[in-house]
């Protein structure tokens, strides 16, 4: 960036630095203030909210960094857009089924997130996906609307199989999709059992592959389905039991963040071959679920990455509707009802963790002295005759210098022959160089392999008030961004390169890659912050997954939640409060009990107090810090 950058700086600006208008999908903006808005189109109108304020609004209520914000409408958002989308394309295809999406719990099986789609659902008749027991019984429990379906994924035992069929009972379309060849026949004695119905569908286990993470989802070696010989295997079964009409389902799911169109398509393709036959079997059907799979666009690329997608949800839908209707037509046979188990392109977008810093590090050199020592040795001399002698033209010789320079000042020092403080000398000098170098790079036409990495090793490190393995789990787990920018002081040019990190004491508890639509960056731009100065940051698009695969690392708990709700004149309500872990919480789920700790930790302070080491007033003084650390959060509070 050059100076000139520096002076004409705007909010537009910021908004091309940190990608947001490419990855905020209409949801977030910069405000001509400078601060990220929060964007909801209700209909007519279109209201715009700052996360500033909302910040705020949480101290009010006492609830301190770090927060995971949920934004309610964007919640409803979502579900609007895939059920209109799938709406849209039936109608202008001409396809005569209709389109029901499920919720699969296990993206986001928080309480308040599955009742909000439950109630905004209703008017889709949008149902949830269920993969155990304990999802099944929340699915039974939050579904109101008779029309909206339930579909049993994962493996069965009786006990889930007799709860399903419960929910037949009372007139649920819950279905059954088949795992395994066993859980067919368990499925058919239990539903003569109890003498009821059962929706039976079959889980395939396509050929097609697909790319990015989860490839290893679809394909022969996939953990689930069933395989050809097993799905015939399980429709003899049926057959032979007087049930092939309860078979009114096929399901695939080839795996999460698919970011290639063409592979939905072929694996609907693929699906439909299987539709199809099975029809021909003499099966019922009339419903074809195509999992999940609908991609995020986490870096705003559209398509540039596996962090992204290299279509829109119209086409999505439009594809999908079209697909099965070209396989199908040629055959004469009924379009079915299309379930889609979309999760994380229906919660991705809601939640946004706001975390504040705690304190910089910077690698600048200190003020350099106006002369040198008289006993400097030749390498601190050199290095000194360095700084301020360094242009494009001898960047690289420049380098090469002042990194041999000071390897051979460190060897001096191995031998003994310069103190310590000498060679806290020359570090300096050589960080100043280094940072000149770093300084021209972006005015050279072809950057030299070895100063490719030097501004992420003179990045500032920016100390996040949060736990990447609480809130970001898959940043550390497998490798993805998210994209994460300043809130505030988007009119000011960001001049830090820096990297992000954590409270935990893992060197893996940091953020070194930034999402962006050119490509994933080591470091980003954030603004310089004052000692005291509350500096907020907001990781965006953490709703899906993020929340329940996170762990204890460091014993940082879970952390405290809010969920906002937008209104058509532009202020807003948090619906939803939730304090986070109490250190005294996290101690208990790893089995320590805090009032044992308590009385330990008494008995070794009274024991102090007969020993003379402190008063009596002191030990009060102590338990009761000690019982306010328990009661408190586990993140750092100012
Ligand atoms: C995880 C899962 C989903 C959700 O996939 P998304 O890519 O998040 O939409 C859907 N169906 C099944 C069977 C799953 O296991």
């Amino acid at each position: 960036m050059t100076e000139k950058d520096k002076q004409t700086w705007t909010p537009d600006d910021a908004a091309e630095y940190y990608g947001i208008r490419d990855w905020g999908a209409g949801l977030f903006d910069i405000s001509p203030a400078g601060e990220v808005n929060v964007i909801v189109n209700g209909g007519e109108s279109k209201q715009s909210v700052s996360l500033v304020d909302m910040v705020d609004g949480l101290h009010q209520r006492d609830l301190a960094m770090p927060v995971l914000l949920r934004v309610e409408n964007h919640l409803d958002t979502a579900i609007t857009q895939i059920n209109e989308s799938f709406a849209q394309a039936i109608s202008s295809t001409g396809y005569t089924g209709v389109y029901r999406g499920v919720f699969p719990i296990k993206v986001n099986q928080q309480s308040h997130i599955i009742d909000e789609i439950a109630r905004f659902g209703e008017r889709y008749h949008h149902g949830l996906e269920a993969g155990s027991k304990a999802e099944l019984l929340v699915a039974m429990a939050m579904l109101r609307d008779r029309e909206s379906l339930i579909v049993c994924n994962g493996y069965k035992d009786e006990e889930f199989v007799d709860l399903g069929l419960r929910a037949r009972q009372l007139g649920i379309p819950c279905f059954f999709v088949v795992e395994t060849p066993d859980e067919m026949s368990l499925i058919i004695e239990r539903s003569r059992k109890l003498k009821v119905e059962p929706l039976i569908g079959v889980r395939l286990k396509l050929g097609t592959k697909v790319d990015g993470h989860w490839s290893e989802d679809s394909g022969d070696r996939s953990l689930f389905g069933l395989n050809t010989q097993q799905l015939i295997d399980s429709v003899d079964r049926l057959k032979s039991a007087g049930m092939l009409h309860c078979l009114r389902l096929i399901h695939f799911h080839l795996g999460s963040q698919i970011p290639n169109i063409q592979n939905i398509r072929a694996g609907i393709r693929e699906a439909c071959r299987y539709y199809i036959d099975l029809v021909e079997e003499g099966a019922p059907l009339g419903y074809l679920d195509i999992g999940g799979g609908l991609a995020v666009d986490y870096d705003g690329s559209r398509g540039g990455s596996q962090q992204s997608r290299n279509y829109s949800l119209q086409e999505y839908c439009v594809d999908v509707v079209e697909a099965i209707q070209g396989a199908l037509d040629p055959e004469g046979i009924a379009h079915p009802t299309i379930v889609s188990e979309s999760g994380r392109a229906t919660v991705a977008y809601t939640s946004v963790l706001l975390f504040n810093i705690l304190n910089v590090s910077h690698f600048d050199p200190s003020p350099l002295p106006a002369e040198l020592a008289e006993d400097a040795p030749e390498e601190v001399i050199n290095l000194a005759a360095l700084v301020g002698n360094i242009s494009v033209k001898n960047i690289q010789e420049s380098y090469n210098d002042a990194v041999y320079y000071l390897e051979s000042l460190r060897e001096l020092f191995r031998r003994g022959e310069i103190k310590l403080r000498m060679r806290s000398i020359g570090e300096n000098y050589y960080l100043a160089v280094m940072q000149q170098i770093a300084r021209l790079i972006p005015e050279l036409d072809r950057v030299p392999v070895m100063l490719e990495h030097l501004t992420e090793h003179l990045a500032d490190i920016y100390y996040g008030n949060f736990s990447v393995f609480q809130s970001l789990p898959d940043f550390w787990a497998i490798g993805q961004t998210f994209p994460l920018m300043p809130i505030h002081r988007l009119n000011e040019v960001p001049t830090r390169d820096a990297i992000i990190a954590d409270l935990t004491c893992d060197c893996d508890g940091k953020i070194d890659r930034f999402a962006h639509p050119e490509g994933e960056r080591r470091t980003l731009l954030l603004h310089s912050v004052e000692p005291e100065e509350e500096y907020y940051l907001a990781v965006f698009l953490v709703g899906a997954y993020q929340e329940t695969l996170g762990d204890l690392h460091n014993l940082f708990g879970d952390t405290n939640v809010a969920s906002v709700r937008i209104n058509g004149d532009g202020s807003f309500d948090f619906v939803h409060e939730l304090h986070g872990d109490t250190i005294a919480d996290v101690l208990s789920y790893v089995e320590y009990e805090p009032d044992n700790l308590f009385k330990r930790f008494r008995n070794t302070a009274e024991e102090a107090v007969r020993e003379g080491r402190i008063s009596v007033a002191e030990r009060q003084k102590m338990l009761g810090a000690f019982t306010e650390s328990l009661r408190g959060y586990t993140y750092f509070e100012r």
